[in-house]
């Protein structure tokens, strides 16, 4: 499952914003390492690099010494809508060489199909094919008279999920969707200030967190100060896998520090999930707060029984067949020495097709280990995304298609338990009207426009429980 994009913008003259930009962008990688991009504006002329990679890839000194100015925007990239090739690299410049609005967006826009054609219609043509080139389109063909009033119109005809940040010659703006479905946060650095899709950034680049960007809200920086404007929001829908899964433990959403969210989901679990075992071990990263919260819950030691390879990006291509049947070996290694003979409780973030969870499951056995139970730290996801996370369609969900017995015994668990959604609730400590939490209910927050097949999504059963113990 994977992220689709982090934004990073700042306004801050006398500020090398190139550099700033590009050490934001590292602290930013994990939500996209496909592709990554930086666009600045001196006050006459916006320069503009992309290229496909890793950040560390992407930028040389070089190129980052062209990038002059006082205003930058910033994006790594994953690609949801319009596929991964160099063209749909972010930021993207209105008119390349003579553009004078450069946009980055975290999500995916649930009615873009509907909105390219109408703009085609109208004679646009499109370079790239993002839904993001629609909504730059869309605020540059608008008729209103100055920039925030161009963006409430655009904002008026998306659908979906947006987490922007733009620049013009002389302004930095951010703009989040009336959902707030992707998080966007606004921090000030050195008499300047910043924007990003996690609070992480600023930790890194010395800037401090002031404040998320409101649903709905419309930031708008440049020499006259910081002025916001409100489109209406009625409905939250913060994307609920940010506290699982996407967003850095060392993030700040929706006032949480999500590293004692996810050391309480691990607690939860143990409370709804108990079981008699030797060691816990969390999945590295993303999962190993939760499974020391499992840990401290339960008494059971914890154990770095699983070890990372950090450097094995998402863009390796295995150039021969032997590394590519390595697959989940080239990225993790079990520590047999502490994990032999034992019991073992391996908690980790979500299952989604169910092709890495038996590997890694039969990786501990190899390694000696004598019972695995997994504990997932989310319930079990049964409907696809539409709001900016590439997962799977409905039918490569191994939870779609599968009971919860036959999905540990298809990934070769001796138990196997899903957090609840009242768990899942309880530790990110907040109402759950505010959430999204579609691809564990089918209930989508706003109507998707995409390959919903909506009788096979009814004939799917209703999902009710969220636990499978083996009866050993
Ligand atoms: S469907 Fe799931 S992954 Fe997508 S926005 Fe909603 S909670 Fe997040």
């Amino acid at each position: 499952m994977h992220e689709s994009c982090g934004v990073f913008g700042i306004y801050a003259p006398g500020v090398d914003v190139s550099r700033v930009t590009f050490f934001a962008l590292y602290a930013l990688q994990h939500r996209g390492q496909e592709s990554a991009g930086i666009a600045t504006s001196d006050g006459r002329k916006i320069y503009i690099h992309t290229d496909m990679g890793l950040v560390s890839q992407v930028f040389t000194e070089d190129e980052l010494s062209h990038l002059q100015g006082y205003i930058a925007i910033g994006h790594s990239r994953y690609s949801t809508t319009g596929s991964s090739q160099p063209m749909n690299a972010q930021p993207i410049l209105e008119e390349p060489q003579t553009g004078t609005l450069a946009l980055a967006h975290n999500g995916n826009i649930t009615n873009s199909r509907f909105l390219r054609d109408e703009l085609v219609a109208l004679g646009h043509s499109f370079r790239t094919t993002t839904d993001s080139e629609i909504i730059l389109k869309l605020i540059a063909s608008s008729t209103a008279k100055n920039i925030a009033d161009k963006i409430r119109y655009t904002m008026r005809r998306l659908q979906g999920a947006y987490s922007l940040v733009m620049l013009s010659k002389d302004s930095l703006i951010a703009v989040r969707d009336p959902m707030g479905v992707r998080p966007l946060c606004l921090g000030k650095i050195d008499g300047g200030w910043t924007i990003a899709s996690e609070s992480c950034a600023f930790d890194h680049i010395g800037a401090q967190f002031v404040r998320e960007i409101e649903p709905g809200e419309i930031v708008v920086v440049n020499k006259s100060g910081v002025k916001s404007y409100h489109e209406e929001s009625n409905k939250k829908a913060i994307c609920i896998f940010e506290y699982i899964y996407f967003a850095r433990p060392d993030s700040i959403i929706q006032g949480k520090l999500l590293y004692p969210a996810r050391q309480a989901m691990g607690a939860i679990l143990h409370r709804e999930y108990p079981v008699e075992a030797d060691l816990v071990v969390g999945v590295p990263d993303s999962a190993t707060a939760a499974g020391i919260g499992y840990s401290n819950a339960s008494g059971i030691p914890y154990a770095e029984g699983l070890l990372k390879n950090r450097y094995v990006g998402r863009t390796f291509i295995a150039p021969d067949q032997r590394l590519r049947d390595l697959g989940v070996a080239l990225k993790f290694n079990p520590l047999s020495a502490v994990i032999a003979g034992k019991r073992l409780v391996v908690v980790d973030d979500s299952i989604v097709r169910g092709t890495t969870t038996p590997r890694v499951i039969s990786m501990l056995r190899r390694a000696g280990a004598r019972e695995v139970h997994l504990r997932i730290c989310a319930p079990p996801i049964r409907y696809p995304c539409f709001f900016g996370v590439d997962m799977a369609t409905k039918w490569e969900l191994i939870a779609a298609q599968k009971t919860i017995p036959e999905i540990r015994d298809f990934i070769g668990a001796d138990s196997l338990g899903y957090l609840s959604i009242p768990g899942l609730i309880e530790s990110v400590d907040l109402p759950q009207d505010i959430f999204c939490m579609a691809c564990f209910t089918g209930d989508y927050p706003i109507p998707v426009q995409l390959e919903m097949d909506k009788l096979a999504l009814e004939a799917l059963p209703t999902p009710t429980g969220s636990c499978y113990e083996l009866e050993r």
